[in-house]
């Protein structure tokens, strides 16, 4: 089954040609500052994924090992992805629905912020 998505503006497109992991929602700070809350992200192996980018997807490298993929004319929070690796997290939301997906954990959850509770029943880790 392959899946599409994009940002808001639609500069940026994707198609995954494989399979997604199941989704998680990541409660790290860092995920917090780029998405403004929690950030759902699902995996999918990065040869299987194709961006069409009119040129305005950005990449910040937020750790030594980590960037993010996101679009600098409307904001849009899109791509994870560490190096070295083979997979690729897109953010779900960006996903055209339906996705088929379900949330499956939530990670990173001691660093969560302290406006929101996790009421959902799903496993909770501290870190990944
Ligand atoms: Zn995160």
């Amino acid at each position: 089954m392959s899946r599409e998505g994009g940002c808001l503006c639609g500069g940026v497109t994707y198609r995954i040609s494989g399979d997604l992991k199941a989704p998680l929602a990541c409660h790290c700070s860092q995920c917090a500052r780029t998405s403004g809350n929690y950030a759902a992200m699902a995996a999918c192996r990065t040869d299987e994924l194709t961006i069409a980018d009119d040129g305005t997807l950005s990449w910040f490298q937020s750790s030594p090992e980590v960037r993010r993929g996101f679009r600098a004319r409307c904001g849009g929070n899109l791509f994870w992805r560490q190096d070295p690796g083979d997979e690729t997290y897109v953010t779900v939301g960006t996903l055209t629905p339906p996705t088929g997906l379900r949330l499956a954990e939530h990670i990173f959850v001691a660093s969560r912020s302290d406006f929101y509770d996790i009421a959902d029943g799903l496993p909770q880790k501290p870190q990944w």
